[in-house]
């Protein structure tokens, strides 16, 4: 039985990244040593994180005057030094877009010295849309916070909003790698690696220069201006989750790059979206307009013929279809390294699950 996961996280990894890590598990080019075993400060894993550095700054065009950041604690650990870093004693504004922006929102809120100030919100029809944002937002304010991908709820901004000269800080963790964005237009950029990027521990975080100030942060694991002046390498970091993520980045640039794997990820979400409107019994909750990419969610409106659906679907091979427990249903993450193949192969299944439960 082929096993296809369609986890959001973690999620599946390329196949050849996982052979090659597989190869060299044991004896890294002649090290004698796994990747493991590597001293964080040797020679060897110098050229690991430099080439993962290089290749992800080739792969998303990041000016010269980017930071690109290693480090650990997740996306969710960043909702907090975000605000620590760049807004205290200031206002942040926050796109309230589904439960991850929430839990961003809670914990700018949960500091004594930051203003939080939310701008607009899809919370009142569930999060199935990506609202209107207002024309004139305060141009003083620190940041804006957006979500970009909304992996439970499976929405995501069609293009990013103009909001004027407020820097935008955008948690990508679900289509960094993705869309082919325009780095300039961002002042942060955050992912937690374990959607798009390699595995879980490791947290990308590519930050403008002109916004790390001097370091005055009294928790120096907070603080992104001394993570940045030790290149990420303060104390260890995710060693090995770096050294997959260098192997995925390879295999993307193996892709033709963004573009090219931006390309496979718009057929392959069509392949499902058109599967589910062509469907009497299938239904997206989410708006035309605000559908995303990577997590594509689907409902049959019938608890129990999702409960049936998603149990044949474990039966056939199809490994964390189940939709999250806030939005129910079924929900395929669709990320860039899962196969064509697994999409062609589910949207079958819900043909015949169709035929055979009442549908046409
Ligand atoms: C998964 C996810 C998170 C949480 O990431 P952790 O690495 O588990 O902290 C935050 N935001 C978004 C959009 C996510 O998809």
């Amino acid at each position: 039985m082929t096993i296809y996961n369609f986890s959001a996280g973690p999620a599946v990894l390329p196949k050849p990244v996982l052979e090659t890590a597989q190869s060299e598990m044991l004896d890294y080019k002649g090290s004698g040593m796994s990747v493991m075993e590597l001293s964080h400060r040797s020679s060897w894993f110098q050229a690991i994180i430099d080439d993962a550095e290089n290749l992800l700054r080739d792969l998303m065009k990041i000016p010269e005057n980017y930071q690109v950041l290693f480090l650990q604690g997740g996306a969710s650990l960043q909702f907090t030094k975000i605000p620590l870093n760049f807004a205290q004693n200031k206002k942040a504004l926050y796109v309230n877009t589904g439960s991850w922006s929430k839990k961003a929102i809670q914990a700018a809120e949960a500091l004594d010295n930051v203003t939080v100030e939310v701008i607009a919100s899809s919370e009142d029809q569930n999060f199935t849309y990506i609202p209107e944002i207002p024309a004139n937002v305060d141009q003083d304010a620190a940041y804006v916070h957006i979500t970009t991908n909304n992996t439970i709820e499976g929405t995501a901004y069609q293009s990013i909003p103009n909001f004027g000269k407020v820097p935008v800080v955008a948690d990508m963790s679900s289509n960094i790698l993705a869309n082919d964005y325009n780095v300039e237009d961002f002042g942060v950029i955050y992912a937690g690696a374990q959607k798009n990027i390699g595995p879980a521990g490791l947290t990308v975080v590519i930050i403008r220069d002109d916004l790390l100030g001097e370091s005055d942060i009294s928790a120096p694991m907070l603080d992104y201006t001394l993570l940045a002046k030790n290149d990420s390498l303060y104390n260890t970091p995710p060693t090995y989750a770096i050294y997959v993520a260098k192997l995925v980045f390879e295999w993307l640039q193996e892709q033709g790059g963004v573009a090219g794997i931006t390309a496979q990820d718009q057929a392959k979400s069509k392949l499902l979206y058109d599967a589910i409107e062509a469907s009497e019994l299938f239904k997206s909750p989410v708006r035309a307009d605000s559908r995303s990419l990577t997590n594509i969610p689907f409902v049959t409106g019938n608890d129990e013929l999702d409960k049936k659906f998603n149990q044949e679907a474990l039966a056939y091979g199809f490994e964390n279809l189940k939709g999250h427990r806030s939005v129910g249903g079924m929900r395929a993450s669709l990320y860039n390294a899962f196969p064509v193949e697994g999409v062609n192969e589910l949207v079958t299944f819900m043909e015949k699950f169709e035929a055979e439960n009442g549908g046409k």
